[in-house]
C-alpha cells in the first residue's frame, strides 16, 4: 500500500470521551479528510446505517475477509465482537487524494501507528475522569448496564496507552480541544 500524498490521522480514545465529537468536527473542516469506515461483527446501535457508521458483518464473513488478508488491522475488541479496518477503505480515500481519519480503539490505532510511523499522527483522546467517563456513558441511554461496565473496564485498561501516542487531547473543554486537534493535525500535515 503506498500513501503518494495522503495522511493517516488516528484518534484512539476510550468510548464515550468525546472522540466520534471530534471527529465530525474534523471532517467539516476544510481540509480533505475521509472517514476510514471500520468492519464489525457488532449489531447496528441507534440509527447506525450500514455503510456509513460501519461495514455491519456476520462473525462468519468477518472471520472470512480475515483469513483474506482483507485488514490492515482488527481485533476481537469485546469479547465476541470482531472491529477491523478495511484495506481497501484506506485505498479508496487515499486514491480519492485524501487525509484518513480513523476513529478505532487504542491497540489497533497503534497497530497502524506501527505499520505507517511516518504518514501518521496517533492522537489519543482523555476524558477528564472516570467519572466524568460514566456520567457520559449512561447520558447516551443506548447501553445495557452490562454494556457500561464492560466499557468502563476497558476505559481503565486504554488509558495506560496514552503515552504511546503522539499527542495526548484531554477533551474537558469541547472547544479547546476542537482547537487543539486542529492545529496539531495542521501543524502535522505542513511537517
Ligand atoms: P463501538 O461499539 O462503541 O462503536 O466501538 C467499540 C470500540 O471499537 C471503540 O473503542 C472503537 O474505537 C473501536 N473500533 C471501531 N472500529 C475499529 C477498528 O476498525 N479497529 C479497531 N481496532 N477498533 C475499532
Amino acid at each position: 500500500m503506498s500513501s503518494k500524498n495522503g495522511k493517516l490521522i488516528v484518534f484512539s480514545a476510550p468510548s464515550g470521551s468525546g472522540k466520534t465529537t471530534l471527529v465530525r468536527y474534523l471532517l467539516a473542516q476544510d481540509i480533505p479528510f475521509g472517514f476510514s469506515i471500520s468492519a464489525t461483527s457488532r449489531l447496528p446501535r441507534g440509527a447506525e446505517q450500514d455503510g456509513v457508521d460501519y461495514y455491519f458483518l456476520t462473525e462468519a464473513a468477518f472471520r472470512e475477509k480475515i483469513a483474506q488478508n482483507a485488514f490492515l488491522e482488527y481485533e476481537e475488541v469485546y469479547s465476541g465482537n470482531f472491529y477491523g479496518t478495511l484495506r481497501t477503505e484506506v485505498e479508496r480515500l487515499w486514491a480519492s487524494a485524501k487525509h484518513v481519519l480513523f476513529d478505532i480503539d487504542v491497540v489497533g490505532g497503534l497497530n497502524i501507528k506501527q505499520q505507517f510511523p511516518e504518514e501518521c499522527l496517533a492522537l489519543f483522546v482523555q476524558p477528564p475522569s472516570l467519572e466524568e467517563l460514566e456520567k457520559r456513558l449512561r447520558g447516551r441511554g443506548t447501553d445495557s448496564e452490562e454494556t457500561i461496565q464492560q466499557r468502563l473496564a476497558k476505559a481503565k485498561e486504554e488509558l495506560a496507552y496514552a503515552p504511546q501516542f503522539d499527542r495526548v487531547i484531554v477533551n474537558d473543554n469541547l472547544e479547546t480541544a476542537q482547537q487543539e486537534v486542529r492545529k496539531a493535525i495542521e501543524q502535522f500535515l505542513q511537517s
